[in-house]
């Protein structure tokens, strides 16, 4: 079998990649080695900067039709009072800050937004999937895979690793990586929300965190820290456990979350953090989850992946339509590896927020967040860096603002010249931009 690019691997990293090369006409293979839907939770959390990548593949509409749009993430600091939770401190991370179309997330099922890729790729002659088929190695620069129980080769012109965490070809790249765990877990279900609950909520207490997000379809996706190593004794203790560390904690879902009945429901999450020191050997790319694994605190692993298709993609329909060398593949890595090093690190420092021995200063944290989100330029560098859209680092001037040293400006500059990523900056391979 032959075909210009295989994707190994049909997540949303693979399948962005893919229908981008689709839409150019070139001949590319999805293999994935799953039967059916996966039947593990996912990111479900698309910042603007996807959504405007959505936008250019013509799926926005679709998108936001199966999604629910997030304007703003209220952080509530709560204290343990009496047996009962008070709260202490409410800050808003708000979009709306942002001065851009893309002003706003959206919450969309995993599956969802993968069936809608799919659906688009398929209409394109030159795009071909192969469910379930399952790559194994490199054997003579092709790849083995197992498919209809048989072992077959496939001979590509470039190949696209795009099989997540756990992805063989790094493996058989030997590209490296170090993987950074964390002291705390987190447990993840959806089930229904109460109507009014409509944007994102954090809600702390000095030793857990519960992340609400709303779905469409009156549906809320739920994330609750736990210390490492809790799970397996919360579950001996039954399911009432569940229900009242999320009652406790937000007394509004105490009837809500009665809508999971046993523990089998509910997904135990690992956080792990690596970035890749490598992307690309020879004709072979990492991508997505393959390349770097983020701290789900910022909702960003799901972005990443579907922005490394997005430029990869402009990159391969470039690299193939000029004829270019494919020694040009570093653009990818070149443009994306320092903007995914930036989101990590923005990823990791929040998680540290709730490890310890930060998590022990919570009004360090209540005090960190209120100030970020009242210091006006503060707040648009949070939201343009997580957002996806552009970079703005922090100066140490910010710091001080957010550690309360200096006190929060009025009026300050906010000129975005610059921090906004471009079509120049994002596919910088050609002058002008877009290789169109
Ligand atoms: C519980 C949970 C919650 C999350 N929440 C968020 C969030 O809110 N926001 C966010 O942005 N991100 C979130 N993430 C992270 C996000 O889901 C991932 O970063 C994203 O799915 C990565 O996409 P990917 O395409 O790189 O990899 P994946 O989604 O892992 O897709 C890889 C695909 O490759 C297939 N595959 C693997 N090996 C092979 C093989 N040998 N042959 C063929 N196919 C293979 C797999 O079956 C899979 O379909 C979350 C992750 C989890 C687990």
């Amino acid at each position: 079998m032959k075909t210009q690019v295989l994707v190994i691997g049909g997540g949303v990293g693979g399948l962005t990649v893919a229908l981008k090369l689709a839409r150019c006409g070139i001949d590319v293979c999805v293999i994935e080695m799953l039967k059916g839907n996966a039947a593990m939770y996912k990111g479900e959390l698309l910042q603007p900067k996807s959504i405007q990548i959505l936008q250019d593949l013509n799926l926005k509409k679709q998108v936001e039709a199966a999604g629910h749009k997030i304007n703003e993430i209220q952080v509530i600091e709560k204290r343990e009072k009496n047996t009962v939770y008070e709260t202490i401190g409410c800050s808003s991370m708000n979009y709306n800050i942002l001065n851009s179309p893309f002003d706003y997330a959206l919450m969309i099922p995993h599956e969802k937004l993968k069936a809608l890729l799919l659906e688009e790729a398929k209409k394109h002659a030159s795009f071909t999937y192969i469910q379930p088929s399952r790559f194994k190695a490199f054997r003579n620069e092709k790849a083995v895979v197992d498919l209809e129980e048989k072992e077959v080769e496939i001979e590509a012109d470039v190949f696209v690793a795009a099989e997540g965490r756990k992805s063989k070809t790094r493996e058989a790249m030997n590209i490296k990586v170090k993987e950074h765990k964390y002291d705390h877990h987190f447990l993840t279900v959806s089930f229904p929300r109460p109507e009014d609950l409509k944007e994102g909520k954090m809600i702390s207490t000095p030793h857990t965190f519960l992340g609400l997000f709303p779905l469409p379809n009156n549906m809320v996706r739920t994330v609750y820290l736990i210390p490492q190593g809790a799970y397996k004794g919360m579950k001996e203790k039954g399911i009432s456990v569940f229900y009242e560390a999320y009652s406790e904690l937000y007394p509004e879902l105490a009837d809500y979350v009665k809508h999971i009945k046993s523990w089998r429901e509910i997904q135990l999450m690992i956080p792990v953090h690596f970035n890749a020191d490598q992307y690309v050997k020879d004709n072979v790319v990492i991508m997505g989850d393959a390349a770097h694994s983020v701290h789900p605190m910022a909702g960003e692993g799901m972005n990443l992946a579907i922005q490394d298709g997005d430029v990869l993609g402009e990159l391969l329909c470039w690299i193939i339509r000029e004829h270019a060398d494919l020694s040009c593949l570093k653009w990818y890595e070149k443009v994306r590896k320092p903007r995914v090093h930036h989101v990590l690190h923005l990823s990791h420092m929040s998680a540290l927020a709730y490890s310890s021995p930060f998590r022990y200063f919570p009004n360090v944290r209540k005090k960190a967040i209120r100030q970020m989100t009242l210091d006006e330029k503060l707040h648009t560098k949070q939201m343009l860096n997580a957002s996806g859209l552009g970079f703005w680092k922090e100066s140490i001037f910010d710091r001080m603002v957010q550690i309360g040293l200096f006190p929060i400006r009025s009026n300050p500059s906010l000129s975005y010249n610059g921090y906004m990523f471009t079509e120049e900056t994002d596919y910088p391979w050609e002058e002008g931009g877009r290789a169109r």
